[in-house]
């Protein structure tokens, strides 16, 4: 009986867990018909989106991204990157310049709600829409759309003839209904940075020349037409055919495709369930293209394993654009650069796949659980392509150090456009969000934080999680208080810093006095070895924790008491002499952000830093 009530009991507990993660979605289906005249760089399209709101509100406005209107002079992003302290180098007044056939645009034709024409108006980025008729909660609806766009010189992400001669690198190239979510709408003018999208199945058409080769989201439904690397027929097209490519992609948040007539097109398998797309050109770098293929179909073996399987059938690596960015089931990246180099930014793009494209974090306001994610899962798969003994967060801690003492840190609840300075972005982004998965590792012991990153994808996909969604995962997954951990490290631009203070006799024992320097509290392992070589683990939970961790490597400990935060000193006593130690050590793992590593050891050695100087961060 006793059993019983306890399985009903948690079996209650579960529905109601899984009520709240079971968060509304909008959801969208896109036609598109897109006819492109490769001589004008200019395209023009039809659109049919059927919309449904399955929002609990009724909806008077909706709202769309034109993104490629960002490059125009005068534009936002133009003003912004002429007048940030550290333009990126890709922008800088490059957009200023550009003449009336260099700019983007997407011009609206025509625009109806339900058959019946509506009001819109351009403003920027963004195609503002006053509907006649609301969207009443969860009802469906369409809107028709002829729209016409020129495709910008390349400047950022999106644009024609890339520094590596790619000719089209086609992404934010649609019309794109902007997402509505419980927070409300995110028509976020276009400012050079991230995204965030509704979710839905796209139907794309595009009909081009011939002689290119075409790389897309989505799996190409007519390939013994096409061609091109897709079908294993022999297909040949006349000179001045044109073809029209059907592509279908499901369930995703965006589509991006690219274009160039040179393209070689390589297919290889990760599994029965999932083959990847390479796309490039062979120049004298076609060698590392040809060698990275193996390293990719290991990255998301790794990331299957470790995270949760990737869910589509395809995944394209594709040279294009300026840098490396990511689109569900593809990435544009860029190649001319070190083996290594290519592998990394391939590895970290595709990445992208489970934090961007099926978590789907709002990534214009939590750019770090994206980024950040990315950045960390990246470290890891890397340290497992290139084994090597130097610890692959290192590079990413030093990074954070190094922002902090620039004194331009900003806390991570900045939204990604609104950041002072790209450095202050990008390392909030890229390295406080990585240092935040690899220090909750620590907090919460490695292989709680490893089940809690399966549950977290698998609890979350497809429904944009925010920061409390996976703290709450997290505090099922340990049993463990996490909001403290949250508030400072996300909310805050506190840093980290414990010393070993003092050590002293006490009778025949040894008293350890441990000092908080930094206004963040933290767990503490130490480590003390003795004379004889011998080692003793301790652990100082934080009480606001409310437990301990668990944690394998590290679980033959001495479990000391509580430390209260506002406490600025903890004294703790050891069984042995002074004269028995040889070391004491505060986080021998080195997982906690620490801003001044040497005052963690005893006794002090300032000559010698254990600090190893990593490889720079992609
Ligand atoms: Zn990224």
């Amino acid at each position: 009986m006793k059993k019983l009530l306890i399985v009903m009991l948690l079996g209650g507990w579960a529905s109601v867990t899984s009520a709240q993660t079971d968060r509304w979605q909008q959801r969208v289906k896109y036609d598109m018909n897109i006819n492109f005249d490769a001589t004008t760089h200019r395209f023009t399209g039809t659109q049919k989106l059927a919309y449904s709101n399955n929002s609990p509100d009724t909806l008077h406005k909706v709202f769309y991204h034109l993104y490629f209107n960002a490059f125009q002079p005068g534009s936002q992003m133009d003003v912004r990157s002429r007048t940030i302290k550290d333009p990126d180098a890709r922008v800088m007044d490059r957009i200023s310049k550009l003449s009336s056939t260099e700019i983007g645009y997407q011009k609206i034709n025509s625009l109806q709600h339900n058959g019946k024409p509506v009001k819109y108006e351009v403003v920027g980025t963004i195609l503002e829409v006053t509907l006649t008729e609301p969207l009443m909660p969860r009802t469906q609806h369409t809107f028709d759309m002829e729209f016409e766009a020129q495709v910008p010189q390349q400047i950022r992400r999106s644009g024609r003839f890339n520094k590596e001669g790619i000719d089209y690198s086609m992404a934010q190239w649609y019309p794109k209904m902007s997402e509505y979510d419980y927070e409300g709408w995110h028509a976020n003018p276009y400012i050079a940075r991230e995204f965030y999208g509704v979710w839905g199945d796209y139907d794309v058409k595009i009909n081009m020349d011939a002689s290119y080769v075409i790389a897309a989201t989505g799996y190409l439904q007519n390939p013994d037409k096409i061609g091109h690397g897709y079908s294993k027929k022999n297909v040949t097209h006349k000179k001045g055919e044109r073809l029209t490519w059907h592509f279908v992609a499901p369930n995703v948040h965006d589509f991006v495709w690219a274009a160039d007539p040179d393209y070689k097109h390589d297919v290889v398998k990760v599994d029965n369930d999932l083959d990847l797309h390479f796309f490039y050109q062979t120049d004298t770098l076609a060698d590392n293209w040809k060698q990275m293929q193996p390293y990719a179909v290991k990255c998301f073996q790794i990331m299957n394993q470790r995270f949760g399987r990737y869910p589509y059938k395809q995944y394209s690596v594709i040279q294009g654009g300026d840098g490396g960015m990511e689109y569900p089931m593809a990435t544009l990246i860029t190649s001319h650069t070190s083996f290594r180099g290519l592998v990394s930014v391939t590895v970290h793009e595709s990445i992208h796949s489970w934090f961007q494209m099926v978590l789907g974090t709002n990534e214009s306001k939590y750019p770090w659980m994206d980024e950040g994610f990315t950045t960390y899962a990246q470290n890891e798969v890397m340290a497992q392509l290139f084994p090597s003994r130097t610890n692959p967060h290192q590079a990413t801690y030093a990074a954070y150090r190094s922002l902090v003492q620039s004194g331009l840190e900003e806390p991570l609840t900045t939204h990604s456009d609104h950041y002072n300075t790209n450095r202050a972005y990008s390392v909030a982004s890229y390295v406080k969000g990585s240092v935040f998965l690899h220090q909750l590792s620590y907090i919460i012991g490695q292989e709680t934080f490893d089940r809690g990153m399966k549950r977290y994808y698998n609890e979350w996909r497809y429904k944009h999680p925010n920061p409390t969604d996976l703290k709450r995962i997290m505090e099922k997954e340990s049993g463990l208080e996490l909001d403290w951990y949250w508030e400072n490290w996300v909310g805050t631009t506190k840093t980290i810093d414990y010393a070993v203070k003092q050590v002293a006799p006490a009778g025949t024992n040894t008293n350890v006095t441990l000092e908080r320097i930094g206004l963040m509290p933290m767990p503490l392992d130490v480590v003390v070895t003795y004379k004889d070589g011998t080692q003793e683990n301790f652990y100082i939970p934080l009480e606001i924790m409310r437990g301990e961790k668990t944690e394998g490597a590290y679980q033959k400990r001495t479990l000391l008491t509580d430390w209260g935060w506002t406490y600025p000193e903890y004294s703790f006593t050891i069984n042995r002499s002074p004269s028995d130690i040889t070391r004491i050590v505060i986080d021998p793992t080195q997982r906690l952000a620490d801003m001044e590593y040497e005052n963690n050891v005893y006794p002090a050695a300032p000559t010698v830093s254990p600090r190893l100087q990593g490889e720079k961060v992609q």
